[in-house]
């Protein structure tokens, strides 16, 4: 057994069935929260109080805590909105106005982040690597020897449109050993997945509070080196999203420059509080783990199969091609699995018909049984004999290597 596996038996967690006959959220952010969770929502807190400055600087440092950084070379910067606007302040912050970024993408967030290159008008190398295929260290290696001006690479480390994990050590190494440097954006994957600073280098990472630390929506946030920081003044091209200025601010005055969400906030400490207890991120990540290969074993027991094979398939959100039958229509799957109390995620796919189950929130092997268990009623229902995919998917699917 991992010492990860290990620590999640020893911690025991408590996961209640969410209140008020609400479903569990199969997705992979805004996803099921605790109770205390969400109780530490109902009190209000003055943005410029010493209390909620001292909960901003508490939950700085919690984050800076599970990077691995034990020389204290990396800093925290909190930005308001969702993740995708963390991870356009990371990008208009750290590369200058004359730099240039690498974007490999191998799904929807990957295009984005290329696109939010585009947007705020830094040059963009873009190479697309389609629904899934992972970008490997020797194709980095080779596209920055191609082009000698790319100064950053921005690689996501769990694809969550088909919830591939990308091999960002890899990356990482082919980056600096080429004197580039990288961005992370690692939003569905903080706090579960490792990625320990000292062993993976990285200039800055973005995650955001309703991902893998399991609080609710309302704000991301920028890990990053401190050097990376200072050198990030006046590159931003938007005020509001300036990493710099929001950092300085910070550490002057201890708050944010504009209105907080304070209640956010005050739920995502509560969150942060529980990943401490059930191990951080190692035992976090053992959860997830076990919640994902439940599933997945019970899913291909009713002969459900996944886009990916196992040595890529992330704890975090896994797809599955849609059965052949044709008595298989998704919409009528999903509403009847809602029906039964779990809401699951439509597929992101272009050349094939697939579905998303997500692993992260408050859920655990027994909630995974019974969405397995749903599964298989829901398939009755609906007159499907065999959920195996058709030939197209299998094909698609061996042109990944193992
Ligand atoms: C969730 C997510 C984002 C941010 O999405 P928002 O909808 O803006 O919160 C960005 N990248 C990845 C990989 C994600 O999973």
């Amino acid at each position: 057994m991992s010492d990860s596996a290990k620590l999640a038996n020893e911690v025991e967690i408590k996961i209640e069935a969410p209140r008020l006959g609400e479903p569990f959220l199969l997705t992979p952010g805004p996803l099921t929260t605790s109770y205390d969770v969400k109780k530490a929502m109902l009190r209000d807190w003055g943005s410029w109080d010493a209390d909620f400055s001292a909960m901003t600087a508490d939950m700085r440092k919690r984050l800076l805590a599970l990077t691995g950084d034990t020389k204290g070379e990396l800093d925290c910067v909190p930005i308001q909105g969702s993740g995708t606007f963390a991870v356009e302040a990371m990008i208009g912050s750290f590369v200058p106005k004359d730099g240039k970024v690498l974007v490999f993408a191998n799904g929807a967030y990957g295009k984005c982040a290329a696109e939010t290159v585009e947007y705020i008008g830094r040059d963009l190398v873009f190479i697309d690597k389609g629904d899934y295929f992972p970008p490997r260290g020797d194709e980095v290696t080779a596209a920055l020897e191609a082009d000698p001006s790319i100064t950053h690479v921005l690689a996501i480390h769990c694809e969550t449109s088909s919830g591939i994990l990308n091999p960002v050590e890899e990356i990482s190494e082919a980056v600096y050993a080429a004197g580039r440097k990288l961005l992370v954006d690692s939003m569905s994957a903080f706090g579960a997945v490792k990625l320990n600073y000292e062993e993976i280098r990285y200039e800055a990472m973005v995650s955001s509070a309703n991902k893998c630390i399991e609080g609710v929506p309302g704000f991301g946030f920028v890990i990053a080196r401190k050097e990376e920081l200072e050198a990030a003044k006046g590159n931003c091209h938007s005020l509001s999203m300036d990493v710099h200025a929001q950092w300085a601010t910070m550490n002057k005055t201890g708050q944010w420059r504009f209105t907080p969400p304070t209640h956010v906030v005050a739920a995502f400490l509560e969150a942060l509080k529980a990943h401490e207890l059930e191990g951080g991120v190692a035992g976090r990540g053992a959860r997830y783990e076990k919640n994902r290969d439940v599933m997945v074993d019970g899913m291909r027991e009713l002969g459900f199969e996944t886009l990916l094979r196992d040595r890529w398939l992330s704890p975090i959100i896994v797809t599955f091609f849609c059965p052949a039958d044709t008595n298989f229509v998704f919409s009528k799957f999903y509403d009847l699995m809602k029906g039964k109390g779990f809401i699951i995620y439509p597929g992101k796919l272009t050349v094939v018909d697939s579905f998303r189950v997500g692993c992260i929130g408050q859920m655990d092997e027994h909630v995974m049984r019974n969405v397995v268990m749903a599964a298989k009623e829901t398939l009755l229902e609906m007159g499907v004999a065999d959920a195996s995919p058709p030939e197209t998917a299998l094909k698609e699917r061996a042109k990944l290597a193992a």
